[in-house]
């Protein structure tokens, strides 16, 4: 297991404070990511608060991550160390459904499972940790690239609030002359 320390709600309404806890080891198709940015969601205090279902504490929020890869599992080659990588709200998946075949991982027919505030039923059943934290182990197929010379922390929401948004814009072609509300 890999040391990481973080911060976390040891109960629902809780403050946040400062804990120590393990991350998986870094497997064949895992990148693990030292965590320079989080961002801070709103449904960060959603979960915190038991607003959406009865949460798994300790919870570690935080999924808009942007960090430097440290090290790479054996069959990795999309990414090496010294790499800029982002994780967003979505940890793992089934990878066998056709919406997991689509590329449509958020819509899963088995289920997602979210970066924090899960239990990844595909791996090893334990609670998945966010990112408020120093590192996290991210399989690489849900870890995407951030190119270099931008403003990281403002990189960061982009990974849940300004995909959310940016999304449905593509998709329906919003363009110029349309009106929209967000
Ligand atoms: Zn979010
Ligand atoms: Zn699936």
């Amino acid at each position: 297991m890999i040391a990481a320390k973080g911060y976390a709600a040891q109960s629902a309404n809780a403050e946040l404070s400062l804990w120590t806890f393990d991350r998986r080891d870094v497997g064949p198709h895992d990148v693990q990511i030292e965590i320079l940015y989080c961002g801070v969601c709103h449904s960060d205090v959603a979960q915190i608060n038991n607003e959406w279902f009865p949460g798994l504490f300790p919870m570690v929020p935080g999924h808009e991550i942007v960090g430097r890869v440290v090290a790479v599992g054996e069959h990795v080659k999309n990414f090496k160390p010294g790499d800029l990588a982002g994780v967003g709200t979505l940890a793992n998946s089934c990878k066998k459904c056709a919406h997991c075949d689509d590329g449509l991982e958020v819509y899963c027919e088995n289920g997602v499972i979210p970066t924090y505030n899960g239990l990844d039923k595909y791996r090893d059943g334990l609670p998945t940790y966010g990112g408020y934290s120093n590192t996290i182990v991210s399989d690489e197929s849900f870890t995407l690239h951030i190119p270099e010379k931008l403003n990281l922390a403002a990189i960061a929401p982009l990974l849940c609030a300004g995909i959310t948004t940016y999304s449905p814009l593509k998709h329906w072609k919003v363009g110029k002359g349309h009106k929209l509300a967000v």
